[in-house]
């Protein structure tokens, strides 16, 4: 049996969105205290390093970072989106909260690289997958699990990187920011229509965009007939030496902003497909990020699972 290195850390509980905003540090407190209560399978706790700005840039320009942390306030929230659809927050904490959830996915990178580690999951937030080249939204400042796969790009060499989203919401800020680069293929499985509106089949990149949006009501049997077919055997075909996962928990049926009907089983399944591909082409390696997931029950069910099926 594999273990799985768990990246973490309490910065990641001090970001604050105000109350009833449901990317809340509940989520993460209920995600720990799950991964503790696994027995069956070795984890590893690391703490999330702060990430270099430097590792950022070839994602996110200087001058977008730059802005972000002006906007953090001394006091209260401060939004980066105009009312009346502002739900993506900075509080005087965000900093280092920000750095960390990016700077957890660069210390797996090294891991998987320099200590052939291969499972890796970053238990962080706030989450990523929104934030585009230039635009926080989502409740997303920097987009991590994009940093993570240049930073494999640029400091190890890996040619062909797949990133698999079966978060509910379409990574929107995924999309843009590979949308010409045939390096990396994004897989994305989503609630279409919702928030945030892109992940049509028809935006396809230069080849290298896949995605799968399904009605709501959606049910486990049919959710998993499509990701098959229109995630994973594209994913096989594309050979990736690395598998990233943007893990988002709230197609489940429990969730409060969205109206998938998973249940948590279903994320065991779904992870143990990836991890098929990633035992096929990728040495096994995978390194999952912490996306959404808004109702505690469903997450914390939902996690041991797709950590036991990493493990596998
Ligand atoms: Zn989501």
């Amino acid at each position: 049996m594999n273990n799985i290195q768990i990246y973490y850390h309490s910065d990641c509980l001090l970001k604050n969105n105000g109350f009833n905003h449901p990317e809340r540090k509940e989520r993460l407190d209920s995600i720990l205290t799950s991964i503790k209560e696994i027995n069956n399978i070795e984890i590893k706790f690391n703490e999330a390093p702060l990430v270099n700005l430097e590792l950022v840039y070839p994602v996110h320009p200087k001058n977008y970072i730059d802005n972000i942390f002006s906007k953090i306030p001394k006091i209260g929230l401060n939004s980066l989106e105009n009312e009346p659809y502002a739900d993506t927050f900075l509080c005087p904490n965000s900093k280092n909260a920000i750095l960390r959830a990016c700077g957890a996915g660069l210390l797996a990178a090294d891991k998987i690289c320099n200590n052939s580690i291969k499972k890796h999951f970053c238990a962080v937030r706030p989450p990523g997958h929104h934030a585009e080249t230039t635009r926080a939204n989502g409740f997303c400042f920097i987009n991590n699990v994009a940093v993570t796969a240049r930073y494999l790009q640029n400091k190890y060499q890996i040619n062909r990187i797949a990133i698999i989203d079966f978060d509910v919401h379409h990574g929107n800020g995924t999309q843009e920011i590979f949308y010409n680069d045939k390096s990396i293929l994004y897989g994305s499985i989503h609630q279409f229509p919702l928030f945030p509106g892109t992940g049509s089949e028809e935006e396809t990149g230069v080849g290298n965009i896949f995605n799968a949006p399904i009605k709501k009501n959606t049910n486990s049997r049919d959710f998993h007939n499509i990701f098959e077919k229109k995630i994973l055997l594209n994913i096989d075909k594309f050979k990736p030496e690395i598998i990233l996962i943007s893990a988002g928990f709230d197609a489940h049926y429990r969730d409060p902003l969205a109206q998938i009907n998973l249940e948590s089983d279903d994320f065991y399944l779904i992870t143990k497909k990836i991890l098929e591909i990633a035992n096929l082409h990728s040495k096994g390696s995978i390194i999952s990020f912490l996306e959404g997931g808004y109702d505690l029950i469903a997450l914390s069910e939902s996690i041991k699972l797709h950590l036991k099926a990493l493990c596998e």
